[in-house]
């Protein structure tokens, strides 16, 4: 068995809300915990916090703090323990030990620039050069290579070959565990039913189930909704700066949010406490009402 874990079958719904501490949530994040926190529990779920800390050099010193009392302050109350992706080094590295004693990944000392020079897609340059693992990354043999799923918001979603079929990092070079790896991980760990989640993930979700078949495990069902953008185009995000939502005001932004999300709240929840605006958001929670677009954009 690849993976040290078994999935447990779950007859109930399990979510998750898995922000990155590389900044304070904004209000494309708002969005996204929030579709993920009613869509769990207009459906009696249970909502999971997890905080993917896995990236030290991208932390916000205080983030992970400020994005829990954040969700308090929104009313999105999480069910269990906060899970610290920070404390799942063991379950990664055992996983990643088993992959490789079944011949499933390989070192590559590929950079950027050189895979750009290739053509800008990675098509398996290091598979056979039986590479150590100095200044290397880690990558799968991606034999499975999933590229159409159907998604429940947008529907069916195919990805180009050259990107499903890729060999993805598992390990980077700098020696922190991969996006990818961590995520499928977790969700199994958390016995995640269901995801709620930004479409800047639409596609990465491909090797996501690449990866929970080879690691012979159901996966969760997939829901993206819209990215948030500027005018410009450009995705709300903690790296673009993209303005923090404010802690002491926060019903303006949860009927912004649930409008965002298509749930037409009347106009008189603005005057009602936190509490009122979810339990009403909780009730009328609908994913078919959720705009079948993969970006929206907000001034
Ligand atoms: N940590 C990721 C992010 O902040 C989200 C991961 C996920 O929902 O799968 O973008
Ligand atoms: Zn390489």
């Amino acid at each position: 068995m690849l993976l040290p874990i078994k999935k447990r079958p779950s007859s109930s719904y399990r979510g998750r809300f898995a922000p990155s501490p590389s900044g304070l949530l904004h209000f494309g994040s708002l969005v996204t915990a929030l579709a993920s926190f009613l869509d769990a529990k207009h459906n009696n779920g249970t909502w999971l916090v997890r905080i993917e800390d896995i990236d030290p050099p991208r932390e916000l010193k205080g983030a992970s703090s400020k994005i829990l009392s954040t969700l308090e302050a929104y009313g999105l109350h999480w069910d269990e323990e906060v899970l610290y992706q920070s404390n799942q080094s063991q379950l990664y590295q055992e996983t990643l030990n088993n992959l490789s004693k079944a011949n499933l990944t390989y070192h590559c000392a590929c950079t950027r620039a050189q895979i750009k020079a290739m053509g800008g897609t990675y098509t398996g340059h290091c598979k056979n050069l039986n590479l150590n693992a100095k200044n290397c990354a880690t990558r799968l043999i991606n034999n499975i290579g999933i590229a159409t799923y159907s998604d429940q918001i947008q529907g069916n979603i195919t990805c180009d070959k050259s990107f499903s079929e890729e060999d993805f990092i598992l390990v980077r070079k700098d020696g922190l565990f991969a996006y990818q790896l961590a995520v499928v991980i977790d969700d199994v760990y958390q016995n995640i039913t269901h995801v709620v989640r930004g479409c800047d993930l639409i596609e990465p979700t491909v090797r996501q189930l690449s990866f929970f078949q080879l690691l012979d495990t159901p996966p969760p069902s997939y829901s993206h909704i819209p990215l948030a953008v500027t005018p410009e185009g450009y995705k709300l995000s903690k790296q673009n700066k993209a303005p923090a939502i404010n802690n002491n005001l926060p019903q303006p932004a949860l009927i912004s949010a649930l409008k965002y999300l298509g749930q037409q709240p009347p106009e008189e929840l603005i005057n009602y406490s936190v509490d009122q605006i979810i339990a009403w958001a909780i009730k009328h929670w609908s994913l078919d009402k959720v705009t079948k677009k993969q970006q929206i954009v907000i001034n």
